[in-house]
C-alpha cells in the first residue's frame, strides 16, 4: 500500500478549515476505466483525422460552427470512451465532504462525474460533455449518454437550430461563470488545497496550487507521478485517487466532528 505522509495531518487540517478547494483532472477517473490522456489529442496520436484536419482543429468552435457533424463526430467518440463509467469513490469522498466542509471543487474533467457524484459548489473550468445546449434558441437539456442522439448534429426539439455541448472547445473562451466563481474562491481563499489527477498544464489549474506556499495553506497532491505543480506541494501522495480517498475519509471519520 502506498504511504500518504501526513495523512492525519490533513485530516485535522481539514476539519479547522475556513474552505478546502480540491482540483481535479483526467487522472481521478481512471480509477472509472477512463483514459488519462492529456485532453483531447490523445486520441489521435499528433496524427490528421479522417477529415484531413489536426484534431484541435475538428474539435475548434469554428468548424463546430461552419461544419458540426465533423465536430460532432469527434465529441462521440470521446463520449464513448465514458460511456458506461461511473463515478468512483474518489468522487463520491469528494461529495461526501462538501457536506462536512465548505470545499469548491475545480475540475478540468468533461466527464460530468463530479456532478453525477452529487458535488455542489462545483467549477467545471472546461464544461460537461451531457450538457446540450441548442445553438440557437437557449433549449437545454442533461443527457445520461450520446446513445439517443442518433443524427449528428442533433437538432433542436423546439427549432430549427441543432444541439452541442457545453464544452469549451479549441479557440473558445472559459465560461464566464466558472472564472468568476474561480477568481471569488481565490480571493476568499482556502486553508487546505488538493490537486487530484492532473498534470496542471493549464495555469488556471495549476496557479491556484502554486500560490498556496504564499497564502499557507496547505497543498497536497495525489498523483502515482511527477507533474508540474509537484515543487509547491508540501505533502506528496503518489497513489490512485480512489485509494488515497478512501483512506483520507477514514482518517477524517476517526476524528468525528
Ligand atoms: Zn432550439
Amino acid at each position: 500500500m502506498d504511504t500518504l505522509p501526513g495523512l492525519e495531518e490533513t485530516a485535522a487540517r481539514i476539519l479547522e478549515a475556513r474552505r478546502v478547494l480540491v482540483i481535479t483532472g483526467a487522472g481521478i477517473s481512471a480509477d472509472s476505466g477512463l483514459p488519462t490522456y492529456r485532453g483531447f489529442g490523445g486520441l489521435y496520436n499528433d496524427e490528421l483525422t479522417e477529415d484531413g484536419m489536426p484534431i484541435e482543429v475538428a474539435l475548434s468552435g469554428e468548424v463546430m460552427r461552419r461544419d458540426p457533424a465533423i465536430t460532432w463526430k469527434h465529441l462521440a467518440r470521446i463520449e464513448a470512451t465514458c460511456r458506461g463509467a461511473r463515478p468512483n469513490a474518489a468522487h463520491e469522498v469528494i461529495a461526501a465532504l462538501q457536506e462536512r466542509v465548505p470545499t469548491t471543487v475545480l475540475t478540468q474533467n468533461i466527464d460530468g462525474f463530479h456532478r453525477r457524484a452529487g458535488s455542489r459548489d462545483l467549477i467545471e473550468i472546461h464544461g460537461d460533455l451531457f450538457e446540450l445546449d441548442c445553438t440557437h434558441c437557449g433549449h437545454h437539456e442533461t443527457v445520461a449518454d450520446y446513445s439517443q442522439l442518433t443524427v449528428l448534429p442533433p437538432p433542436c426539439p423546439h427549432c430549427l437550430g441543432h444541439l452541442r455541448p457545453r464544452v469549451v472547445l479549441f479557440g473558445e473562451a472559459l465560461p464566464r461563470a466558472a472564472i468568476q466563481r474561480l477568481e471569488a474562491v481565490m480571493q476568499e481563499g482556502y486553508d487546505v488545497v488538493f490537486s487530484i489527477g492532473t498534470t496542471s498544464v493549464f495555469p488556471y489549474i495549476a496557479q491556484p496550487f502554486a500560490i498556496a506556499g504564499e497564502t499557507g495553506a496547505l497543498a497536497i497532491e495525489v498523483n502515482p507521478g511527477d507533474t508540474a505543480v509537484s515543487r509547491h506541494a508540501d505533502l506528496r501522495w503518489r497513489s490512485g485517487a480512489a485509494e488515497a480517498l478512501t483512506r483520507l475519509w477514514r482518517a477524517l471519520g476517526e476524528r468525528g466532528n
